[in-house]
């Protein structure tokens, strides 16, 4: 499989702080790539790069479909195929399901995503469109924002601990569900910080600390002993 997205030394800044250094990482059409590391490491920066949100200060550090767009806007990323599911959800709150669902497709590129498909994705959600983001339980909030981002018909959806605060049986609902979007070719990059759902999501596994890429592997070889060492630096 080609790589969908490749990252060839992507530095990251807030201001003055550098927050990623030089982070290389290529993630092929169909495939999921988990990115793991403690607090601060770096990961909710490296999928907010990507998407556009903070900008990449080279144009080909990040290389989607072999096309330079490092420091694009985040709404032309969305239009090339770029999706972000955002941590903490960030429903509109006083929209409901079906009204947070369709300001996800305002930019929509051609594909099988629609309000129909999103609804048999998550029944529960076909249930409860008329519902504010507010009144849903936890996990149906991570459903309306994955929803939401699936609505534009993404390449390549960026996922930001869409396990977070959520009931391990509701963690596995959402998980079960993955494996349906890369089928079709679509490429996964999930921000996770349980490393047990990420290695057994994920075909392949970086570890960041400090900003950089400290470890990387299939998922399959990475050992829990390497990831420990990886997290901490020992
Ligand atoms: P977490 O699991 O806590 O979300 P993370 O691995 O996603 O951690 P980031 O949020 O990407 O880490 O943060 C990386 C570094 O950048 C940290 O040192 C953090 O303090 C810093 N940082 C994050 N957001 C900002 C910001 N808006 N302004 C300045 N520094 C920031």
């Amino acid at each position: 499989m080609p790589d969908l997205l490749e990252l060839r030394g992507l530095d990251a800044f807030y201001g003055d702080f550098q927050a990623l250094f030089g982070i290389a990482a290529a993630v092929p059409a169909g495939r999921v790539a988990a990115i793991i590391g403690a607090n601060g490491a770096g990961k909710s920066t490296l999928l907010k790069t990507v998407a556009g949100l903070i900008q990449a200060p080279r144009r080909d550090a990040v290389l989607f479909d072999g096309e330079p767009i490092g420091g694009l806007p985040a709404h032309e990323l969305v239009a090339r195929g770029i999706a972000l599911v955002p941590e903490g959800r960030r429903l509109f709150p006083s929209l409901s399901v079906e009204e947070n669902l369709l300001i996800g497709g305002r930019v929509r590129r051609p594909g099988p995503w629609s309000l129909e498909a999103i609804y048999s994705l998550f029944p529960v959600l076909a249930e409860r469109r008329h519902v504010p983001g507010p009144a849903l339980s936890g996990g149906q909030q991570q459903m309306v924002a994955i929803g939401r981002a699936l609505m534009s018909n993404p390449r390549l959806l960026l996922c930001d601990e869409i396990s977070l605060g959520l009931a391990p049986v509701v963690v596995r609902d959402i998980y079960a569900r993955l494996p349906g979007l890369t089928a079709q070719g679509m490429a996964l990059v999930i921000v996770e910080q349980d490393v047990s759902q990420a290695l057994a999501a994920a075909d392949r596994v970086f570890c960041l600390r400090e900003g950089r890429v400290v470890l990387e592997g299939p998922a399959t070889s990475v050992t829990r002993e390497a990831v420990a060492s990886a997290y901490f630096g020992v």
